[in-house]
């Protein structure tokens, strides 16, 4: 980037984004078929065939309030009971997974997001954790993350989540500048956030993460270097950086967000994503990939040093396990062999619950091209670089032969990749480290365009 002035620089990532996946997985969940129950309880069965560790992902859909720029699959509502009658169908929904693995499996991570977890009282998730310890085994050091609200977490949750074992935080911020709060309709302050780290710290927590958002109406470098500055002085140990996708054809309360200014066009968003990313390097945060800093001591930047970096449906994270299987709407559960998602809506979700189905609506079975597609993708997304001689040999074939076809598109993407003709290596530049998802298309038998997210 250094070799390239700024107007270059801009001019060259506005021009070359695109829309494309986020690559949180491979297929991505754009590329899901339809999936019944009984391919599901297979797959269940072969995990539970191994003793491979998995991950438990819980996915919590309520919220106070529906914030306009809001993509998440959220059930506004402020009856806390709801969260009381969830708990029950997840716990239902747990015990019929464990039951097709055929035994209580080892657990190596347990993470809630929404939604707004925190929508549950404190007796509900005591609940809800003491059924997963019951319906698993938990191993030593199992991690424990949970996304909070700032503006709806009480002390006594934090107390409660603390003693529960979870260690974790997510926060998100996005910006706050009021004029961008006002648009967005998410008014959160500084001495909130600050309030529920503090807290959260002193209960027990040792690792905090901050989401914040470029490409919002509004933002100016100005107002958006004051917020990078406060979230800085947070202390957080990892920062995720996400641009704005506005769908408004998908998410129609969207709309609402324009009506307070202009979205930023492809060369704002660019200059917004590049001076965060330049102020969060200033202020001593390492760039790990394309969305996600972390602090040099932080577990995740020794994970990415160490190649245990991952990417998953929760970003850029410290690799657990193999097997990720999801609880509750929209949850999306993965294995080497199988992707599947549960229903995105509430009433279906629960109906198959009380049917004693896998709730299951859509997914993939990786064949073996996926596989090896999915590890190339992986190796792009969380290294920057892919060795696809050595990748390919242990899928037993050759990679000059296999991806004939992509390296011969290589020369289109001359700014943002070299290729090492001998050992078939893919190492991005600088500029293309920003727009890994351009190369990470061409390996994507399932690239289509127009549906996804901008690249920057
Ligand atoms: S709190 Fe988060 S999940 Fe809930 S509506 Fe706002 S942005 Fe969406």
């Amino acid at each position: 980037m250094q070799e390239m002035s700024n107007e270059v620089l801009l001019e060259r990532l506005a021009t070359l984004a695109t829309n494309g996946p986020r690559y949180t997985s491979y297929p991505p969940a754009t590329a899901f078929q339809p999936v019944a129950d009984d391919a599901v309880r297979r797959e269940l069965s072969t995990i539970g065939e191994s003793s491979a560790p998995i991950s438990l992902y819980v996915h919590v859909p309520f919220c106070r309030s529906l914030c306009a720029y809001c993509a998440c699959n959220v059930i506004p509502t402020r009856d806390r009971s709801r969260g009381d009658a969830y708990v029950d169908d997840l716990i239902t929904e747990l015990a019929m997974l464990t039951a097709a693995i055929g035994r209580p499996p080892p657990v190596v991570e347990i993470a809630l997001g929404g939604g707004s977890p925190n929508f549950l009282e404190p007796a509900a998730m005591r609940r809800l954790i003491a059924a997963i310890r019951a319906y698993t085994v938990p191993q030593k050091n199992m991690r424990m993350s949970v996304e909070l609200d700032p503006r709806t977490t009480t002390s006594h949750q934090l107390d409660t989540l603390a003693l529960l074992g979870f260690k974790s935080l997510s926060v998100g911020v996005q910006d706050f500048a009021e004029q961008v709060q006002d648009a967005i309709r998410r008014h959160q302050t500084a001495k909130q956030t600050q309030w529920l780290i503090d807290t959260a710290r002193a209960a027990g927590f040792t690792d905090v993460n901050i989401d914040i958002v470029y490409g919002l109406p509004c933002q100016s470098e100005h107002s958006f270097g004051e917020t990078l500055d406060a979230v800085v002085a947070l202390g957080p140990d990892r920062i995720a950086l996400f641009g704005y996708a506005h769908i408004p054809d998908k998410m129609p309360h969207q709309r609402l967000v324009e009506a307070k200014g202009r979205i930023p066009d492809a060369y704002e968003r660019a200059a917004l994503f590049v001076f965060a990313t330049e102020r969060l390097e200033r202020a001593g945060y390492v760039h790990l990939g394309l969305d996600h800093f972390a602090r040099p001591d932080s577990a995740l930047a020794a994970a990415a040093d160490s190649a245990r970096m991952v990417r998953t449906f929760q970003g850029y994270v410290e690799k657990t396990s193999d097997v990720v299987l999801g609880l509750g709407t929209s949850a999306i559960s993965s294995s080497p062999r199988m992707l599947w998602q549960n229903h995105a809506k509430l009433e279906p979700w629960r109906e198959a619950i009380i049917a004693r189905k896998i709730p299951v609506v859509r997914g993939a079975t990786l064949d073996r091209d996926d596989q090896i597609r999915r590890a190339v993708i992986d190796r792009l997304m969380c290294n920057g670089s892919v060795a696809l001689g050595s990748l390919c040999r242990k899928f037993g074939v050759d990679a000059g032969t296999y991806f004939a076809r992509e390296l011969a598109r290589m020369p289109e993407f001359a700014e943002l990749a070299k290729l090492d003709e001998p050992t078939h290596t893919i190492t991005t530049t600088p500029l293309g480290r920003l727009l890994v998802r351009n190369i990470c298309m061409a390996f994507d038998r399932y690239a289509q365009s127009g549906t996804h997210s901008p690249t920057i």
